[in-house]
């Protein structure tokens, strides 16, 4: 197997003196990486496990890298991780050290690991390479973001990496000279794998804003940046920016002459998608993984991005619905869960043989517990999740994804979430959690019913709206639905 940072290996050849990496000024090139990372992987060698205090920084960057050279699986932390939440991943993950720059103030539940302090500049006595470790072997374990329960260990090998990042490569044309604009998280697979090692694999450059603006996405899409990838709400921001012409000069210009623009991580509204369509000339592409899975389908480069969809599977996974009980679909134009499998899997969850045993099908698909349905051509319509986006009601199975889609194209509503409660008559009742655009005059329960019963089907209204200032999201920017009602 390749190398998983093949551009890490070469120090003499012509990519050293590329931009790897650049945080606001400081700013890495091949060379320099190899080097710090070297001489701190010769630090972490023979270490167990390291936990990486995850800040949006270049020395996160270094210190996943090094550890990914010496081959110590790392556990990236979330530096705004409450502090019982934290106690949790700690004691589960059981790290022998937490890698941090020297001026991150650490909490108490990480008080009693070892420090190793995380620069960008340090080096060493060059040691010799490192030699590639065991394709299986755990290179990452990366906690779920939690949306539905407590976030779990999702232990990630090389081989899954290498395989994602390599599917991305052929789905989106991806190469050396694409330079990612990115505004994200780096303790979650988007922006760590995606975000971080889908460039350094291709020996290519991040720009990283440390913050999401418009402002900086402009900047940067318009100083050679060829790809931003984004959340929904990033999406939205752009989209609202678009249609303020004091907002954001140059922005419409960057984004138009953007190579790639993609969203994942949850459902980009169909709203922001035409909005942004209609400003620039330019439609956002979508794909779909997951934390266990990594990435599923995509919208490819050359291919035709659709609204509501997250594309075809990508190369080397195989994809399936199934019906509840796990049989074949028997309707092949309605909704069924998504079962997965192929080299992107993870090989489990951290200490929890049972959730990884109920995760997984005998002969290795994994049930992804989103709910879908196929196009034609096999682009996958994403509705929701079984737990929380799909509704049984009145004996229809209804997906809350286009209902949400079709309350967002109202102009009275700015965010909207739909949820099923018990209903004696229905077995479930449609309800919408909304926040209004203009809180004083909100859009009422009829207009909003009758909108969607326009749109959708009647049936598909929702019998209850409850307003709100805001809706629950986590630093992806994902709906807590589990929030809603609690
Ligand atoms: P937890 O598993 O802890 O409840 P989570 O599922 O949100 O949290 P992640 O692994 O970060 O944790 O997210 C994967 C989920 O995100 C997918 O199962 C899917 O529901 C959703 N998702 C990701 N990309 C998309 C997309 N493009 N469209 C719709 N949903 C998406
Ligand atoms: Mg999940």
């Amino acid at each position: 197997m390749m190398p998983l940072l093949p551009a890490l290996q070469d120090v003499s050849g012509p990519a050293a003196a590329r931009e790897a990496v650049r945080f606001d000024e400081v700013s890495l090139t091949y060379a320099q990486l190899t080097e710090v990372t070297d001489a701190l992987a010769a630090r972490l060698a023979g270490a167990r496990r390291v936990a990486v205090w995850a800040t949006p920084t270049a020395g996160t960057v270094v210190a996943v890298v090094a550890a990914l050279r010496a081959g110590v699986p790392a556990v990236p932390l979330n530096p705004k991780t409450g502090e019982r939440e934290l106690a949790h991943i700690v004691a589960d993950s059981a790290p022998s050290a937490v890698l941090a720059s020297p001026d991150d103030v650490l909490p108490p539940a990480l008080a009693a690991l070892e420090r190793v302090d995380v620069t960008t500049t340090a080096t060493g006595p060059a040691p010799a390479a490192p030699s590639e470790p065991d394709p299986e072997a755990p290179a990452l374990v990366v906690y779920t973001s939690g949306t539905t329960g407590p976030p779990k260990g999702a232990v990630l090998p090389r081989r899954a990496l290498a395989a994602s990042l390599d599917a991305l490569e052929d789905a989106w044309q991806w190469t050396s000279e694409d330079v990612l604009v990115h505004a994200l998280p780096l303790f979650h697979v988007h922006g760590l794998i995606l975000g971080v090692l889908g460039p350094l694999r291709r020996g290519g450059s991040v720009r990283h804003l440390g913050r999401f603006s418009p402002e900086g996405v402009a900047r940067e899409l318009g100083a050679g940046g060829t790809m931003l990838f984004g959340v929904p709400t990033m999406y939205h921001r752009l989209a609202e920016a678009l249609a303020d012409p004091d907002a954001c000069a140059g922005l419409t210009k960057a984004l138009a002459g953007a190579r790639l623009l993609v969203s994942g991580s949850a459902a980009l509204p169909v709203h922001d998608h035409e909005r942004i369509a209609a400003a620039t000339g330019r439609r956002v592409i979508e794909r779909y993984g997951m934390t266990e899975t990594l990435m599923n389908t995509g919208v490819r480069a050359d291919g035709a991005p659709r609204p509501g969809t997250v594309g075809p599977p990508l190369r080397g996974v195989e994809l399936r619905l199934v019906e509840e009980d796990g049989s074949p679909l028997a309707d092949a134009e309605s909704i069924g869960e998504i079962q997965v499998r192929g080299p992107n899997l993870f090989t489990g969850y951290l200490n929890r043989p049972d959730a990884t045993a109920a995760a997984l099908t005998g002969d290795g698909w994994f049930r992804t517990g989103d709910m879908a349905t196929l196009d034609p051509d096999g682009y996958v319509r994403i509705v929701g999740r079984r737990a929380t986006d799909l509704i049984k009601s009145g004996g229809y199975k209804i997906g809350a994804g286009e209902i949400e889609n079709a309350l967002l194209d109202h102009p009275g509503v700015r965010e909207a979430a739909v949820t099923g409660e018990p209903d004696a008559d229905l077995g479930e009742r449609i309800v919408a959690w909304v926040v209004p655009a203009d809180p004083a005059a909100p859009p009422t329960a009829d207009a909003l019913a009758g909108h969607v019963a326009a749109q959708l089907a009647p049936h598909k209204r929702p019998r209850t709206v409850r307003y709100l200032d805001a809706l629950p999201r986590n630093d992806l920017g994902k709906i807590m639905k589990r929030a809603l009602h609690g």
